[in-house]
């Protein structure tokens, strides 16, 4: 049986419950995993459980593993009384420590047997974390690697431990699908894709999202995927759009130490600010100029304190938005804070295809509020469905007017979605809010939405009356069709 449940879609995106048998708790996704580092404690983990609701964290059980003085009581007390913390722990192996060092002490059966006699709730292998932009042979030869260890971790006891399966490949699309599906069928419990640390350093969210919807090809519907080392609330809602589950953030510590303030729409520095932009209690209760004066601990702890509100805020709002179905606004909303973000969301929109498969049918609206609406996966689904309908007669009026009884039958047209018929005006997404100052690229959409339904008819005579489209729009109607403006007296 599954230890994780979709309850609802938005595109790829997805809230679920992931039991954790070992721990005894079920955790709603997406969630956040705050990174707990066993020596140095930014927030305690009893702070995050009772003042931020945190359901799960991650530790390195290499760090632990190491420690001469955190070895033994992790071994005797147990990681949840070691770390005060009740809800789900996951560990990881030191893969990291493996890409940042180039070597490790600890077998995979080791390190897991050591993670599991902790009491973590959730183990992980030793994989190769192959970063970005290596040649094929290598990416294939570690993989071959990675894949091995998740055999061999598949065949660890781990009583009740739930184990991951990591998904590595570096930027290679191919080579990350077949990863995916191979973790997929190792019946191992969580999918961890690795190595893209570097992609989100560099501010690749383009090529991120092409290695994620790669992996998400190969996994299928298995899950949860965990988005490895993505902790910056920026990019949660792109992230979620494709699928992903799980973040971890050594971000809201690691960015509190060099005085970074976390936004949505990307990361402050204290010295820059003059007015906090946030309504948590550390942003409403101090002023920027008292925290710059502050002690450097207490400084930190503050700025870790709100990049974790922050966080989980952020968090809540993609929850909210895929039950509201409203993910993809969200996505559009957030790719406005970086020119990278909206590189990003646009290379998503090329696997608008991909989104299509799981998205709901039914959502509440569709807000046209940018030119990427026009490519929306809703949108490819209504022409992709344009052949489901029957056209009867032989003379079809397509028009953004009123009907007409001249013609046989006529047809309603919106843009961006193109030709409907009337009787579907008032079903998602044609219910769409569309500005009056629509942009050209909605325009030609819909005109592919009339070519494609003109292609499917090809002994139907059509007409296309249209609010003053834009040349470009007009010449991508076929030239059959024949064409008349609204407004155009005649
Ligand atoms: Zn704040």
């Amino acid at each position: 049986m599954s230890n994780f449940e979709v309850r609802t879609y938005d595109a790829a995106g997805r809230l679920g419950e992931l039991t954790v048998p070992r721990a005894g708790v079920t955790v709603e996704t997406p969630t956040l995993m705050p990174v707990v580092n066993p020596h140095v404690q930014t927030v305690a983990p009893s702070t995050l459980e009772s003042e931020f609701g945190a359901e799960i964290l991650i530790t390195n059980s290499y760090i632990l593993h190491g420690s001469d003085e955190l070895r033994e009581p992790a071994l005797e007390r147990g990681l949840h009384d070691l770390l005060d913390f009740s809800g789900a722990i996951m560990t990881d192996s030191g893969s990291f420590q493996l890409a940042e060092y180039g070597e490790i002490d600890v077998t995979t059966e080791e390190i897991l047997t050591f993670q599991y006699d902790i009491g973590s709730d959730i183990g992980t292998p030793v994989d190769i974390p192959t970063p970005p932009d290596v040649a094929r042979e290598q990416a294939t030869e570690e993989l071959a690697t990675t894949q091995e260890r998740l055999e061999r971790a598949g065949e660890v006891d781990a009583g009740e431990m739930l184990v991951t399966a990591p998904v590595q490949g570096s930027t290679h699309p191919d080579l990350r699908e077949r990863a995916a599906r191979e973790a997929a069928g190792t019946g191992l419990d969580v999918f961890p894709l690795g190595a893209v640390v570097p992609l989100m350093n560099e501010y690749r969210y383009d090529d991120l999202v092409d290695v994620v919807a790669a992996c998400k090809r190969g996994l299928g519907e298995r899950g949860p995927v965990h988005l490895f080392g993505a902790g910056h609330p920026m990019m949660f809602a792109l992230a979620a759009a494709l699928g992903c589950d799980l973040f971890d953030s050594a971000a809201y510590a690691l960015y509190a130490r060099d005085d970074r303030y976390l936004t949505v729409r990307g990361t402050e520095q204290l010295d820059d600010l003059a007015y906090f932009p946030c309504e948590c209690p550390v942003c409403t209760a101090h002023e920027p100029d008292a925290v710059r004066e502050m002690a450097d601990d207490d400084r930190e702890e503050l700025l870790a304190r709100h990049n974790l509100h922050v966080t989980y805020g952020e968090i809540r709002t993609v929850r909210q938005a895929i039950r509201g179905g409203n993910l993809l606004e969200l996505v559009d909303s957030r790719a406005r804070g970086h020119p990278t973000m909206l590189d990003g969301y646009r290379t998503l929109l090329d696997h608008a295809a991909q989104l299509e498969r799981t998205d709901r049918v039914s959502k509440d609206a569709f807000f046209h509020t940018s030119t990427e609406s026009a490519r929306r996966p809703e949108v490819l689904r209504h022409q992709q469905r344009l052949d489901r309908f029957e056209l009867a007669g032989d003379e079809v009026l397509l028009t953004e007017g009123s009907s007409n009884s001249d013609y046989d039958e006529t047809w309603g047209v919106v843009p961006p979605f193109g030709p409907y018929p009337r009787g579907l005006s008032e079903t998602y997404p044609l219910t769409a809010e569309v500005p009056d100052r629509t942009d050209r690229r909605a325009y030609e959409v819909a005109a592919d939405g009339v070519a494609r339904l003109v292609d499917l008819h090809p002994d139907v005579s059509f007409t296309l009356v249209h609010d003053d489209w834009p040349a470009t729009a007009l010449e991508r109607v076929p030239d059959r069709v024949r064409l008349r403006d609204l407004h155009a007296r005649e």
